[in-house]
């Protein structure tokens, strides 16, 4: 999925609602940009799933992957291991990861990234955290690289 043209394709839509104007157009572009449902379809189930959980409340940004690191230890979800930070996004390897931990000795490959479903909690639990919105992604999979750990990266959004 194409999180960051669906977010855009988004934004121009509530535009165009506000505006009285028509969306037909844009919202089969964001049929594209969702690109492979099951994907987005795990995504929104981690998301949903994220959203019930309690998590604290993190006022500021450059806080979040620590805290993130915390939740995710607590929760049994994996280990963190933080890659990358900024007030605009943070970037971190995930040890253990749920959905793909027990097919790895089982030699299955992906040819591309494949637990959305990590990444749709991870987004809820930083958009509770933040209380902003955000999205977040996997860069690179376990199943993918053969390394011992799933790669992602969450983005906060200002607005
Ligand atoms: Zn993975």
């Amino acid at each position: 999925m194409n999180r960051a043209l669906l977010m855009e394709l988004l934004k121009r839509m509530k535009s165009n609602v506000l505006e009285g104007k028509e969306i037909g157009d844009l919202k089969i572009g964001s049929i594209l940009a969702l690109g492979h449902q099951l994907e987005a379809i795990f995504y929104y189930l981690g998301h949903e799933l994220g959203s019930l959980f309690e998590v604290p409340e993190v006022s500021d940004l450059m806080n979040i992957p620590d805290e993130l690191a915390k939740v995710i230890k607590k929760f049994n979800l994996g280990d963190v291991e933080i890659t990358e930070r900024s007030k605009e996004h943070a970037s971190f390897r995930l040890f253990g990861c749920r959905s793909c931990k027990q097919l790895i000795p089982l030699n299955i490959k992906a040819e591309e990234s494949f637990c959305s479903f990590e990444a749709g909690l991870l987004a809820a639990f930083v958009e509770k955290m933040s209380k902003s919105h955000c999205f977040a992604q996997e860069l690179n999979c376990s199943l993918q690289t053969n390394k011992p750990y799933c790669e992602f990266m969450i983005v906060y959004q200002k607005d």
